[in-house]
């Protein structure tokens, strides 16, 4: 129980990685606010923590509207009275190649992604200064170091959110909080679901450890970065990928 009793707040925790985050994290002792835009969808999330014996709450606010994070940090401090842990992890896509890119497409994107991470990070880090510590990790994506053809907002979000990582790291260094990126690979969830059994195959090749990583190899670096072993790493953009970047 290496997160006993910590205070976590996962957004896009209805499904995919985040929910595996969420899982993980209560599996190591910690409750939970799960995010995502609506209580519905988060609550299998819930029950599913609920019953591993820890506590968990539904949070239903969408990340791209500032005004309404503040008001969820206010009612979430509410309920879990501290906060010792921010996992920035909801996320969207709209690939298309540039020429075709809407500013609504690129306006989502860089929204729900990137300022989705200030709208929490700024009053969850008002907190975690008073009490001079705290875990914050961002999910962003080996896009984000590579890029990708069709994913130009995609890139640019999750790239910028390394660049926001490293600056938070450098900010709160000296109140004992550390700031954190992952970088997943290809994952198995409904957002790769789209894609082709043939674009599937051509992925593949570029990566080493030959299969898609599952949400939970994303959960257990996360679970890792949470834990007093992490206490030394800050500012760090972390590939978990299979080795597809290197
Ligand atoms: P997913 O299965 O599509 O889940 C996305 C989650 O984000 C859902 O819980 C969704 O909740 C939530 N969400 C989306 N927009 C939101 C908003 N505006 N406000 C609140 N919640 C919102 O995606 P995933 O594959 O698990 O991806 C999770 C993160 O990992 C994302 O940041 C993604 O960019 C990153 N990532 C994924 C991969 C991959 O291969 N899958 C690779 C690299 C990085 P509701 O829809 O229920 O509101």
């Amino acid at each position: 129980m290496i997160l006993a009793n910590k205070k976590a707040i996962v957004t896009g925790a209805s499904r995919g990685i985040g929910q595996a985050i969420a899982l993980r994290l209560a599996a190591a002792g910690a409750d939970v606010a799960c995010v995502s835009r609506s209580a519905e969808s988060v609550q299998s999330t819930v029950d599913a923590i609920k019953a591993l014996g820890r506590e968990a709450w539904p949070v239903a606010v969408d990340v791209a509207d500032g005004k309404a994070v503040e008001k969820a940090v206010e009612d979430i401090l509410a309920l879990m009275t501290r906060v010792d842990i921010l996992v920035n992890n909801a996320g969207v896509t709209r690939d298309t190649l540039l020429a075709r890119m809407t500013e609504a497409d690129w306006d989502a994107v860089l929204d729900t992604n990137l300022k989705g991470a200030f709208h929490w990070t700024k009053p969850v880090s008002r907190l975690l200064i008073k009490q001079r510590s705290g875990r914050i990790i961002n999910i962003s994506s080996v896009i984000g170091l590579i890029g990708n053809a069709g994913q130009a907002n995609y890139a640019a979000s999750k790239a910028g959110l390394i660049g926001f990582t490293k600056s938070i790291a450098r900010e709160f260094a000296s109140r004992s909080i550390t700031c954190n990126a992952v970088c997943p690979g290809f994952i198995d969830t409904d957002m790769t679901k789209g894609l082709s059994d043939d674009l599937k195959k051509v992925i593949l090749t570029k990566v080493p450890l030959a299969r898609l990583g599952t949400p939970d190899d994303i959960a257990a670096t996360v679970e890792f970065l949470c834990s007093p072993a992490a206490s030394y790493i800050t500012g760090q953009a972390i590939a978990v990928d299979g080795g597809m970047v290197m």
